[in-house]
């Protein structure tokens, strides 16, 4: 394929309510519609992609003018280049872009292009095996905002009435204001699984502090994620000691070094694998490959993201052959969500549509 143009512009999507984490708040998503043209050499048709990169400030570094800019002065390096394949690619896009997640959404948008050339879907790009027809389908948790204790335990109420069995609960800020959510959400749900997420915001003392009153609730705990700070994998270590449940490494593992050092260091079980945090899929797939290689459990997460780049993480998780544990909700957090396509949502289940590309179109305005 030949790159003809890269465009970007603002993906701000207001939130239903504010997403409220250890590190920060969004209120609207900080995004950027990525849009790439190709051209194949062979034929000379045209193909368009769609990616999308995801600012979350608090976690990424980066905003969306940020984006918007590095991704502008990509295209005038990009733009006229041929490409043979991935390594071909990996090379240009790490010549172009300093951050992780600019990279992630022109990736996401170049491999949507190239595989709607090749009538391909994007997980076979990424390594996929075919499974014989069957529809690829995950369950999703969803994810509760740090809030009022009361406010969250209706929260959880709600999703559960709506399907959801598993519950993502951002905890970190207040371990009493943590203790009293949990407390309102076992009210409310005794048999729904806990997912703990501090951001890294914990001592690793209090991190068990929490794990002793989701245990003392009757609560499942599913997994606790990221309790210590990302360079803090002693504290990380002793709780994947103790926790009895999987330890999921998020901030601590943006590149496969980070990988190999939270194996080094018994620091986790596991590691929420995101697009935007490896910059793109290609490189979020090999870093899952060599966790499940080193024995770890996946989790495949986003940002705060639409539609369009929740689909390209159904398509990693696809390539990957199925994953441990999906957190791909963000699109439900929306006011409204400007894209169509790319799977199937029935209550947590979630049903990955089988075409060319990531399958996803700009949804028509009402
Ligand atoms: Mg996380």
């Amino acid at each position: 394929m030949r790159i003809a143009r890269i465009e970007a512009r603002p993906l701000s999507i207001p939130l239903r309510e504010p997403f409220v984490i250890s590190s920060g708040r969004v209120d609207t998503t900080r995004g950027a519609l990525v849009s790439a043209r190709i051209v194949d050499t062979g034929t000379g048709e045209l193909h368009r992609g769609l990616g999308e990169a995801a600012a979350l400030p608090a976690v990424t570094g980066v905003d969306q003018g940020d984006l918007l800019r590095a991704i502008g002065r990509a295209n005038g390096a990009l733009a006229g280049q041929d490409v043979e394949g991935h390594s071909d690619l990996r090379a240009l896009l790490d010549g172009v872009f300093d951050d992780p997640v600019s990279r992630a959404g022109v990736e996401a948008a170049l491999l949507d292009a190239w595989a709607r050339q090749e009538r391909l879907p994007v997980h076979a790009l990424l390594g996929s095996e075919r499974n014989g027809g069957t529809p690829f389908q995950v369950t999703t948790d969803v994810t509760l905002p740090i809030a009022d204790p009361a406010h969250v335990g209706e929260l959880a109420s709600g999703w559960q009435q709506a399907g959801f069995s598993s519950l993502k609960v951002k905890v970190g800020r207040d371990l009493d204001d943590d203790a009293r959510t949990l407390e309102h959400i076992a009210r409310r749900c005794p048999t729904v699984e806990v997912r703990l997420d501090a951001n890294g915001a914990l001592a690793a003392r209090d991190a068990m502090t929490l794990i002793s009153i989701v245990r003392s609730l009757h609560l499942r705990l599913g997994c606790f994620e990221q309790p210590c700070a990302a360079d803090d994998l002693e504290g990380m270590a002793h709780v994947t000691l103790l926790a009895g449940a999987p330890v999921v490494a998020d901030e601590s593992v943006q590149t496969i070094d980070d990988l190999f050092a939270v194996v080094h260091k018994k620091a986790a079980t596991a590691v929420n694998l995101k697009i935007m945090k490896h910059g793109g899929p290609v490189e979020a797939a090999r870093i899952g490959r060599a966790a499940r290689r080193l024995g770890l459990k996946i989790m495949v997460g986003a940002m705060v993201e639409t539609r369009l780049g929740l689909a390209a993480s159904l398509h990693l998780a696809r390539s990957l052959g199925g994953v441990d544990l999906v957190d791909l909700d963000t699109s439900l957090l929306l006011r409204w969500d400007p894209f169509a396509g790319g799977y199937q949502q029935r209550g947590a289940e979630l049903t990955l549509l089988e075409g060319n590309g990531v399958g996803v179109h700009e949804a028509a305005m009402a």
